[in-house]
């Protein structure tokens, strides 16, 4: 079947390189960093279902826009000095939030989400990347009974999109999860839902799976590419030049800056989220919890309890705001009887940056203009939940067959 080099061993690339390998390719990924040090190291964890999908925004984004400018401690704020580079993205993306627009993407994304945790067991079974899935389902929380039955409307949206949700009452929450205190009065159940136990050790995982299966992990920061007879022959590192027969564009939220490399222009930014983590804090909570009001999603990890989350439209250069993590710990410590008066002293902030299209969809599909090249990003809040998912999709359309689905609501030149 060839050779395929994949740029970006996040989830996403490591995923594609593994489904390539099944579909008998030889892969060789190329990451400047080791494999799940992108994104995919600090996410929440959540591998989520067909219809749990994040809700893109809508019209009244605009109405919010001062708010993120002023609003430091919001759950969405826009840095000042990123806004002229943000305004061709924030356009694009308030001219498209229209209702229906937002019914499109929820189709589309409805379609992709179908089958992730298949994809999931598909790559990770009988190898030793399986000991970080976890199949007990999911949680989203609510501050309020008021605040849970004026979220009625997503959860009939999620509904008529196929998820399998349960509304759980205060005492349902309460034996399933006893970590909750009383600021944690209602919930909705995903049982479907997966969820990890450590994001960067699961891509690692898939990343080591690839070179047991024959594959090349080559530690090196892509410069350039080759472009000869309309098709990619070569990618230039810091490492020096490595020959390519097909190439699969996974850099996450530096896609735009590789595929520029290529002459192509792509309308990809960063929504920047913070997590904060505490280690060695003993709860019983067993399954990742998403506060939809703080935007925060909560999950134990094998490195410690997590509280991850928040939208900052700074792009992947700014500098960490890292009072962003720990006001995710102040709103959230309270949600938990074992962190409401626990020592943070030794938790640790970090940041990533989601790779985000103006319409929330991600770019899955041939490199327009580029013949032999794929492009595999834009997965917004969902990149861990579609990692897998993605890399099947891939493998199909590289070894030309039929994904399956309808790709083209993910077309790369939609902008
Ligand atoms: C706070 C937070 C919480 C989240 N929670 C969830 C969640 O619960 N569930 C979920 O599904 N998703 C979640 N996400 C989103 C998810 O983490 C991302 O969508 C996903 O990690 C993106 O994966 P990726 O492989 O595309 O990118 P990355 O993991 O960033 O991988 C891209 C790789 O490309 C490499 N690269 C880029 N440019 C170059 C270059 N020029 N040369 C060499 N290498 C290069 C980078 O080093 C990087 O390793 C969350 C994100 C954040 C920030």
């Amino acid at each position: 079947m060839g050779h395929v080099t994949v740029i970006g061993a996040g989830i996403v690339g490591a995923s594609c390189a593994r489904f390539l390998q099944k579909s008998g390719h030889e892969t060789t990924l190329i990451d400047r960093l080791e494999p799940g040090m992108g994104c995919s190291f600090g996410n929440a964890g959540v591998i989520s279902g067909r219809g749990s999908s994040v809700q893109p925004p809508g019209p009244d984004l605009l109405r919010d826009i001062p708010g993120m400018l002023f609003g430091s401690d919001a759950t969405v704020t826009i840095r000042w000095s990123y806004l002229l580079r943000f305004m061709p993205w924030l356009l694009a993306m308030t001219k498209g939030c229209t209702s229906a627009d937002k019914q499109r993407t929820a189709a589309a994304m409805s379609d992709l989400l179908a089958g992730t945790q298949e994809a999931y067991d598909a790559v990770v079974r009988d190898t030793p990347a399986d000991a970080f899935i976890r199949r007990n389902g999911s949680l989203g929380i609510y501050r309020t009974e008021e605040q849970f039955q004026a979220d009625a409307g997503r959860r009939e949206a999620n509904a008529a999109l196929g998820a399998v949700q349960e509304e759980l009452s205060t005492e349902e929450l309460r034996q399933l999860e006893p970590s909750f205190t009383d600021a944690v009065p209602r919930a909705v159940y995903f049982p479907m839902s997966y969820s990890t136990t450590n994001p960067s050790l699961l891509t690692r995982a898939i990343a080591d799976e690839t070179v047991v299966a024959g594959g090349q992990v080559i530690q090196a920061d892509v410069t350039g590419i080759r472009i000869e007879n309309g098709r990619p022959t070569a990618v230039l590192s810091d490492q020096g030049e490595h020959p390519v027969d097909k190439l699969v564009v996974a850099a996450g939220a530096f896609s735009n800056q590789v595929a520029r490399m290529m002459g192509i222009k792509v309308l990809l930014d960063t929504e920047r989220g913070y997590h904060i983590e505490v280690p060695e804090v003993e709860t019983r909570l067993s399954r990742p919890a998403i506060h939809y009001e703080l935007a925060c999603g909560i999950n134990p990890m094998t490195t410690g309890l997590r509280f991850a989350g928040t939208v900052e439209f700074a792009g992947v250069d700014g500098v960490e705001n890292d009072d962003r993590a720990w006001s995710i710990w102040r709103r959230s410590c309270g949600l938990l009887k074992e962190t409401q008066s626990v020592d943070d002293h030794f938790a640790t902030v970090w940041m990533g940056c989601r790779p985000t299209m103006p319409d929330f969809r991600p770019v899955i599909g041939p490199a327009p203009g580029v013949s032999d090249c794929w492009f595999a990003f834009g997965h917004q809040h969902l990149g861990l939940t579609l990692g897998a998912r993605t890399g099947e999709i891939v493998a199909e359309i590289v070894s030309g067959r039929d994904p399956g689905l309808d790709l083209a609501p993910f077309r790369a030149d939609r902008f």
